[in-house]
């Protein structure tokens, strides 16, 4: 039986090498509950401005602790108890990030959700976290509140993007204080859901520990300080956004300006108010193509950090000669946080995902799970205090994506360079990121696979100037029923994905090409479209 098994059932204890000590008031038997941690490191004034929107509402450090504070009571007065389930589906808001902090504080376990998810994804979700309540936008309740009652879940609330709702009205008398439910350190803190290469989306149990000791990891590397204002465009349902943007500004005790999404237009008029931007690759390639854009509204930045995606060379360049800064490229995916990164001081290197974070060790395995000589391709592997519980109900899943010594299979192919340095060279599951969210081929295969006049089909990623790759279909028809078209699809598609998912094109073929061992060469397709 592997080590995680035996960690699930309590029969050993995580042994992680690290160098980061996350848990000072573990260490003194006090609870390792991460809101705590945050708590500890607010500004001496709690009245600092913590948000500022782009409508210009701000938050302050007093309004995250009374806001959480009331949610968090709002929910145990409800009886949901250290351990359930909050799903959250909502646009993006400053309530949304002190939602997750009051479900962080109580010891419930948050669940962000895409809003783009439809009714078939939504059902699944729900049926697997068995989440005790839900929180949601407005327009998603019809939907959400008949999902609920089919699945016995009593709790429905709504939050809309301007703070109001029925979450909001009906916890307006709670009292907004209240002492963080004390937690162990691999107590789970949230629920991600990432699309399987079986089609099965599965949630990946993120703990408190590997919360904190990757907020701290970045702390150190790209040396936070409490002046520093960060440039928050990226959505608050994925790690990028809730995770590495939100912990690295609370943990800093500094401050964020939140745009509900990316537009280039106010991303440039916001620039010379921040220190730090985050984003995906493609933030970059649509601000260099802003003719005014330069080093007028970016000279005084001290970091613009990319990731989720690989950032093309071409874009590292440009953005270098427009304005003088290295963009900083890092790695990371759901079930590892952040992994590597380019450094603070000394080079970084375009085409690279830079060197292992303090506390994280990295490994570049063959087939036989054997190390490649150094500068070799093969499969990037990761262990440290970062690194996921699991996934959530599936323990053989889990075990399967594990070595023997406790370091988590990526399935991302990648290289290490004479100074250490990695690169990702390939995407070994065959995903798909389109405007830095992923799609699993797989889940769009078994929604075009069952329609009408389909025999089978093959989702693949081919090159797209703006969102990096674009989700397209090689579909073999079913002769015995009568033609299906390129628009039936897409429009039947439309009710059941996610837009994101959804094919940009539909080629049809007679047959997909296969290998000796009967899988599909979806490399053969790519070249064969990419040159279409
Ligand atoms: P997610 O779980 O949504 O964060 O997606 C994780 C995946 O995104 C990783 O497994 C990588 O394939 C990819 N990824 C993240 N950061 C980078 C990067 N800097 N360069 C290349 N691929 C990346």
């Amino acid at each position: 039986m592997r080590w995680r098994i035996l960690l699930h059932q309590g029969l050993i204890r995580k042994d992680l090498s690290t160098n980061i000590k996350p848990f000072a008031v573990e260490d003194r038997g006090l609870s390792a509950n991460l809101y705590s941690l945050i708590q500890s490191r607010f500004p001496a004034n709690h009245e600092q401005v913590l948000i500022e929107t782009g409508t210009g509402r701000t938050y302050s450090y007093a309004d995250l602790e009374r806001e959480s504070a009331r949610y968090a009571r709002f929910f145990a007065d409800l009886g949901l108890v250290k351990g359930d389930r909050v799903v959250a589906q909502l646009d993006k808001s400053p309530e949304v990030l002190f939602l997750y902090l009051g479900c962080l504080r109580a010891g419930l376990i948050y669940l962000p959700l895409n809003t783009a998810y439809r009714k078939a994804e939504l059902e699944y979700f729900l049926s697997d976290a068995e989440p005790r309540a839900i929180v949601c936008a407005p327009q998603l309740l019809p939907a959400l509140q008949a999902l609920a009652e089919a699945q016995g879940i009593a709790h429905v609330f709504t939050l809309d993007q301007a703070g109001g709702g029925s979450l909001q009205t009906q916890s307006a008398d709670t009292s907004t204080t209240f002492e963080p439910v004390v937690c162990t350190a691999d107590d789970v803190a949230a629920i991600l859901y990432t699309s399987g290469t079986t089609g099965r989306p599965k949630g990946a149990m993120i703990s408190h520990s590997n919360l904190s000791s990757n907020a701290l990891a970045l702390q150190e590397a790209w040396g936070w300080r409490s002046d520093d204002v960060l440039l928050h465009a990226l959505p608050l349902y994925h790690v990028h956004g809730l995770f590495v943007a939100c912990h690295c500004v609370l943990f800093g005790g500094s401050r964020m300006l939140m745009l509900d999404k990316f537009d280039s237009r106010k991303v440039l008029e916001l620039l010379p108010r921040v220190t730090v931007m985050m984003g995906v690759p493609t933030f970059y390639t649509r601000l260099l193509a802003e003719p005014d854009f330069g080093s007028a509204q970016s000279a005084h930045m001290r970091l613009f950090i990319s990731g989720s995606a690989p950032l093309l060379e071409q874009t590292f360049s440009e953005f270098q000669a427009r304005t003088g800064h290295a963009i900083l490229e890092r790695y990371g995916m759901t079930e590892t946080g952040m992994s590597t990164s380019n450094p603070l001081r000394g080079d970084r290197l375009p085409s690279t995902v830079g060197l292992p974070l303090p506390g994280v060790s990295v490994r570049v395995v063959d087939d036989s799970g054997a190390d490649v000589a150094a500068g070799d391709v093969g499969q990037l592997l990761v262990k440290g205090p970062n690194v996921f519980q699991g996934y959530w109900r599936m323990p053989e899943k889990t075990a399967e994506e594990f070595t023997d010594d406790g370091f988590f299979k990526t399935g991302d192919l990648a290289s290490i360079g004479p100074q250490g340095y990695v690169s990702i060279v390939g995407r070994g599951k065959d995903l798909i990121i389109t405007g830095g969210l992923n799609v699993y081929p797989k889940e769009v295969e078994r929604f075009i696979d069952d329609l009408d006049g389909v025999f089978e089909s093959a989702v693949i990623g081919l090159p797209h100037a703006d969102f990096g790759e674009s989700v397209n279909a090689v579909v073999v028809r079913d002769n015995s029923s009568p033609p299906v078209t390129e628009n039936a699809i897409i429009s039947v598609l439309k009710d059941k994905l996610a837009g994101f998912k959804v094919p940009k094109q539909i080629f049809f073929v007679d047959e997909l090409p296969r290998n000796a061992m009967g899988k599909v060469q979806k490399n053969v397709l790519r070249e064969r479209y990419q040159k279409a």
